[in-house]
């Protein structure tokens, strides 16, 4: 299986490592990267841990695992990154939906490890289909084609044969 993160790379020798903790992002974008594998790949726990001590105080396991369930994570974009910033759209499908989330995350270093602070939402819409609605058809092709690194592509498949459930 292809990497959730659109690194091209395959999932076992890209972010599960560090999901798995046999490895540590060495920079915010690799963490960033990771987080979202661990949305789509539903790994709650891992979300949580990658929070800033701060940020953990009000949040639980639970809470992250509930939205990472709930959504189909379709696509990342990384649109550009510093040392300590990443911003990015993350592609998602709620109730035959696709919408974008476009965010700039802050991260900062604790006892050495990168960890994910908080983030400004520039974008959060829904993704209007060929059809003119948000809605997507089960005899729509899947959209997941918009998205070229897209790791659940089925290309040129319907959706209700693809990402659909
Ligand atoms: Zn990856
Ligand atoms: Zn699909």
């Amino acid at each position: 299986m292809l990497c959730p993160c659109g690194s091209t790379l395959l999932f076992n020798t890209c972010c599960k490592l560090f999901i798995t903790q046999k490895q540590v992002p060495c920079t915010a974008e690799q963490l960033m990267r990771s987080r979202f594998s661990a949305y789509a790949t539903k790994e709650g726990q891992y979300i949580f841990d990658t929070y800033s001590a701060t940020a953990q105080l009000k949040l639980s396991v639970p809470e992250i695992q509930v939205w990472a369930d709930e959504c189909l994570w379709l696509a990342l974009v990384v649109h550009n990154s510093t040392e300590s910033m990443v911003e990015f759209s993350a592609y998602y499908l709620v109730d035959n939906t696709l919408y974008e989330l476009r965010e700039k995350s802050n991260f900062t270093l604790e006892q050495e490890r990168w960890c994910y602070i908080d983030g400004d939402i520039i974008v959060h819409k829904e993704l209007i289909s060929n059809n003119g609605t948000s809605t997507i058809k089960r005899s729509d092709i899947c959209p997941c084609n918009r998205f070229p690194t897209a790791w659940s592509i089925k290309k040129g498949k319907k959706f209700k044969h693809c990402c659909a459930r």
